[in-house]
């Protein structure tokens, strides 16, 4: 009998991948990075992370499952002794769910100590691999992240830094990382900015996190974001600022204002529940429908279906009801278990349907396999009519920077015009939000495709950096960690 993640299979959604998050000079560090990684549980359930600094000693906790399962316990926490410490929550994507691969990872190097944790994906991860595997580097996960590591160690520069500044002047694509050495954290991210980092002050400790949400866990005041392609060395002497990448416009993942980033977070600038209000008011002038009542999928559909509501005068409802206690982990016993995923998950108030002409408002249509059935379970509670709005446009191309998506193949808008798709979900109308909608909800007017402000590969394919590893076979360890399986 085969046991298997059934909500990440039922569950039609890009996922991001990781969340990070560090705190220097703390001397409750891996408790408040604890508290960090849950309000950043959203960016990654499979696995969490965290490494502890402590004069010169630096301790390692790796474990499947929630950040609840593991860093609530007391065991756990005495062990991550130390006043600095970093963190991750991971949704794999490169590299198998598998403890080795869990971040943050750690290495000695003869710089000593070196923990790194990344939110990203470097598209140039595989051809330098096979460069170091070639000059002996020997693998311990597959992850992309150890790469850096391997980078760091082989560089033949002098210094921490300048050997950092060499490792990532060497890799292309997406990252948000957090380093930590003896005495001193890192962050940085890469040139475009694609995904967030940003810096924080929690009673004069320096915080570096993927989202604010996690500085309001800990009541940290937020400073600033990392600037896309700006490295940040916070040590005893405080925050030093390096530009080790040719200035380029920043391009961060429109994305995390559609689905990734938690509504109550602002990244880049913007709050993202403001966003997502502004989108589905951007939708409801683009494609209104003749409807009696604004129903969200929920929970990523529901801002969008408030500002949709709110610019077209209909009521909204909440015409499906979420079921939060969804464990992740099913045993599969038949077929039949397999396509009740999304009732697992979902399911229709009749009161509210019945009899109604509905706008189900939802954030976006990966393989149409969850549309087609919350569509048939909203027809089943009596709807009269059903009009799907989607709050972003047709998602057509596959995310190469830390986002779990399905290859380009399985991308339903990617094979079917909106209107074959229309049909295949069997709804009476069906629109999603223009790109220069989306933009205009992120209060941006979109430059021509050359530089638009934003990433937005997934809807046009026009991708911002080389993607030098495509058709490159996926790595294996070559060696094991010795695992802290808990
Ligand atoms: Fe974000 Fe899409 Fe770009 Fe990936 S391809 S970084 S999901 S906008």
């Amino acid at each position: 009998m085969a046991t298997r993640l059934i909500d990440r299979l039922e569950d039609d959604r890009f996922h991001d991948e990781c969340g990070v998050f560090g705190v220097f000079r703390n001397s409750g560090a891996s408790a408040l990075v604890a508290l960090g990684l849950h309000a950043l549980q959203h960016r990654g359930q499979e696995a969490a992370g965290i490494v502890a600094a402590d004069r010169g000693r630096f301790r390692v906790e790796r474990h499947l499952g929630l950040v609840s399962d593991s860093f609530t316990r007391p065991e756990v926490m005495e062990r991550l002794k130390g006043s600095a410490a970093i963190g991750h929550t991971r949704y794999s994507t490169t590299g198998e769910p598998a403890l080795h691969n869990v971040q943050p990872l750690f290495a000695e190097t003869a710089m000593g100590g070196f923990a790194v944790a990344h939110n990203g994906n470097l598209t140039n991860a595989q051809t330098l691999r096979l460069k170091l595997r070639e000059s002996g580097s020997i693998f311990q996960s597959t992850s992309d992240t150890e790469v850096l590591i391997h980078l760091l160690a082989t560089s033949t520069k002098s210094s921490f830094i300048e050997r950092f500044v060499d490792a990532i002047r060497q890799v292309e694509g997406a990252f948000a990382l957090v380093a930590l050495t003896d005495g001193m954290m890192v962050g940085c991210r890469d040139a475009l900015g694609i995904r967030p980092l940003l810096i924080g002050d929690f009673e004069g400790s320096f915080v570096l996190a993927s989202e604010t949400c996690a500085l309001d866990i800990i009541g940290a005041r937020y400073v600033r974001d990392v600037e896309p392609g700006e490295l940040v060395i916070i040590s005893d002497d405080g925050l030093q600022s390096f530009r080790p990448f040719p200035p380029v416009p920043s391009r961060f993942c429109v994305f995390e204002y559609v689905y990734f980033a938690r509504p109550d977070s602002s990244v880049a600038g913007r709050n993202v529940y403001d966003v997502r209000t502004r989108i589905g008011a951007e939708l409801a002038r683009e494609a209104p429908a003749p409807a009696d009542v604004v129903v969200p999928v929920p929970d990523s559909g529901t801002p969008a279906a408030i500002g949709y509501a709110q610019a077209s005068a209909l009521p909204f409802e909440l015409g499906i009801i979420r079921n939060h206690y969804v464990g992740r982990t099913f045993i599969e016993p038949s077929d039949q278990i397999r396509h009740m995923g999304v009732k697992l998950k979902h399911n229709a108030n009749k009161a509210v349907l019945a009899g109604k002409r509905v706008v189900l408002v939802d954030d976006s249509i990966v393989r149409g396999t969850t549309s087609l059935k919350i569509v048939e379970m909203v027809r089943d509670a009596g709807a009269a009519e059903v009009h799907m709005r989607i709050a972003s446009p047709p998602t057509t191309d596959s995310c190469f920077y830390g986002v779990d998506t399905p290859e380009k193949s399985k991308l339903i808008a990617s094979r079917m015009s909106v209107e074959e798709l229309a049909r295949y979900i069997k709804v009476d109308s069906l629109a999603f939000l223009s790109i220069d909608g989306l933009y205009r909800a992120a209060g941006e007017q979109r430059r021509n495709s050359d530089s638009p402000q934003y990433c937005d590969a997934c809807f046009t394919g026009e991708y911002p950096t080389p993607l030098t590893d495509r058709g490159v076979r996926r790595p294996v360890a070559q060696l094991s960690f010795l695992e802290n399986a808990g």
